[in-house]
């Protein structure tokens, strides 16, 4: 089973009594709405709005588990519908009476359905679920977390062409020069998440699944990867090896 979200940054964690599931948010760098995925094969059981829980979905696994996924801003599908592992269901929100903002509240729960009047059948999430080398991880929670990594995955060459980004991206055009390379952040897309062309300020913002044409790749001292993209330079993946961008084929 795999994170519903492919940028990786726990803000709750699972607590036995107090908090059953965990709690992804949004990140600096991730944007508003990023999209929410299935962890693995199965089916909607149920998609309903809860007062605490806002727009709510449940998906039966084979493996007997049911997933739980809460505060959900939009849904993609419906009570019935089969999915599979990493298709998009929905987007992450605030729905619900929640105070600590938008995020996804991922339950796992071992059963065919899941009984509130039963909270002990649900599971630590982080105990089940694998990263894989798409998803990006913050350091906060890579450092307070265990976060399993799927290692079979191939390694990744880093050739020009057409890349879908795993984050979205601020870049600028109006910037300092560093060792010859313009070197940009990633962090403003919460400030301004949904624009995706330039604006009056030379800024130009990329949500989470844009495919953009980088032209030079240039690998820094740290080992840290860069794409060419436009007049400015972006982090295709980060010094630990955790991409921001995959190669469109
Ligand atoms: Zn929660």
């Amino acid at each position: 089973m795999r994170y519903p979200v492919n940028y990786i940054n726990i803000t709750n964690p699972f607590k036995k009594a107090v908090h059953y599931g965990i709690d992804l948010g949004w990140g600096n760098e991730c944007g508003k709405n990023q999209p929410i995925y299935a962890i693995d094969d199965g089916v909607v059981i149920y998609k309903s709005i809860q007062t605490t829980g806002g727009k709510v979905l449940h998906i039966k696994h084979a493996n007997g588990f049911v997933s739980e996924y809460a505060h959900l801003d939009t849904w993609d599908v419906n009570k019935g519908d089969r999915v599979s592992k990493g298709q998009r269901i929905g987007t992450m929100g605030c729905t619900g009476t929640n105070a600590r903002g938008n995020h996804c509240h991922l339950g796992l729960y071992k059963g065919i359905s899941i009984n509130y009047k039963d909270l002990s059948k649900f599971v630590n999430p982080i105990d089940y679920l694998t990263r894989t080398s798409e998803q990006v991880v913050t350091d906060k929670t890579e450092a307070n977390y265990f976060i399993k990594y799927h290692k079979e995955e191939p390694k990744v060459e880093w050739t020009i062409g057409n890349y879908e980004l795993l984050v979205s991206k601020a870049i600028r055009t109006s910037h300092e020069l560093i060792d010859n390379i313009v070197k940009v952040g990633a962090c403003m897309s919460s400030v301004k998440p949904n624009l995706t062309s330039a604006n009056s300020n030379d800024d130009a913002f990329y949500k989470i699944g844009t495919i953009v044409d980088i032209t030079e790749i240039y690998v820094d001292e740290t080992s840290r990867v860069w794409g060419k993209l436009q007049n400015c330079w972006i982090v295709l993946c980060n010094k630990d090896g955790t991409p921001q961008a995959k190669k469109v084929l």
